[in-house]
């Protein structure tokens, strides 16, 4: 799939969501967005890293994104359910959602894992997802209705796939993320909203880096490298496919 050719106006007029939207994986899929013609809304904990999101692609001429500061760790359902009531207000649509932020937490045996941080790490890349997933629903799906389609992406990793020793609840989580993605994606089936997950395999970042300290980054895959897969799955050429897992890096 990385050698998908995305159109220069893939994206035009939609609204896409991206959670992480500051740093890694998720800053690429940003502005990589914006530069395909989507008015992106930038959704992430450290505000600095956002406004840099926001001015690159000010600078570049793209769609003026939105910023929207949150830590996943402490938001509640009525957070989201603001958020998505100014969503509706300020955009009248949803087009796709990227749930990329993720919390690797510390690898360890599994009888050393502490149960503070299992909820922190369930919380923000599970919880997070559940909820605003449910807050944004009634737009989401009333964007397909009115535009034909819509487009859910939930990030997963290869240890969401196939458990791996040591690898902790991030692993457990990851799962749970498949779950959710396979339970909405049956759910939605007819209603023009797909849902997918996507995992990116190792990819040159900050949490990669801290997984593996003693790997030469210069080995891995850019963000950029994985673009086509995820400009694929959220503009229309990915239609019609859902409740499928997909591999940014094949072996
Ligand atoms: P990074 O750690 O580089 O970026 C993660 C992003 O999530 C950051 O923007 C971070 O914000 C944000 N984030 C983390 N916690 C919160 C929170 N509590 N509230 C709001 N935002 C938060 O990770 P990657 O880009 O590497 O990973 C992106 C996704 O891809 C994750 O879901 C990860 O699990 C998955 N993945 C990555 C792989 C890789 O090799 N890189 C491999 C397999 C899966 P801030 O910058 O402010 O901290």
């Amino acid at each position: 799939m990385l050698d998908y050719q995305a159109p220069r106006d893939l994206l035009k007029d939609k609204v896409i969501l991206v959670t992480g939207a500051g740093d890694g994986i998720g800053r690429e899929a940003a502005l990589t967005y914006a530069a395909h013609g989507a008015t992106v809304v930038l959704l992430g904990r450290t505000s600095a890293k956002l406004e840099a999101v926001y001015d690159q692609i000010e600078a570049a001429g793209h769609p003026l994104p939105a910023i929207v500061p949150v830590d996943l760790k402490g938001a509640t359902a009525a957070h989201y359910r603001g958020m998505a009531e100014t969503f509706a207000q300020q955009f009248g649509r949803l087009d796709g959602v990227l749930f990329n932020a993720g919390l690797l937490g510390t690898l360890s045996p599994f009888e050393h894992i502490q149960e503070k941080e299992w909820d922190e790490v369930m919380q923000v890349n599970v919880k997070s997802e559940f909820l605003l997933t449910q807050a944004l629903l009634p737009l989401i799906r009333q964007t397909a209705k009115e535009h034909g389609e819509a487009s859910i992406v939930y990030t997963s990793s290869s240890v969401g796939r196939k458990g791996r020793a040591y690898w902790g609840t991030y692993a457990i989580s990851k799962f749970a993320v498949e779950g959710m993605m396979e339970v909405l994606a049956d759910e939605l089936e007819n209603t023009g909203v797909r849902v997918n997950s996507l995992n990116p395999g190792g990819t040159r970042t900050k949490m990669r880096a801290s997984a593996f300290p003693a790997e030469d980054p210069q080995l891995l895959k850019t963000p950029a490298d994985l673009m086509p897969l995820y400009l694929y799955l959220m503009g229309s050429d990915s239609r019609g496919k859902t409740g499928q897992t997909f591999v940014a890096q094949p072996k």
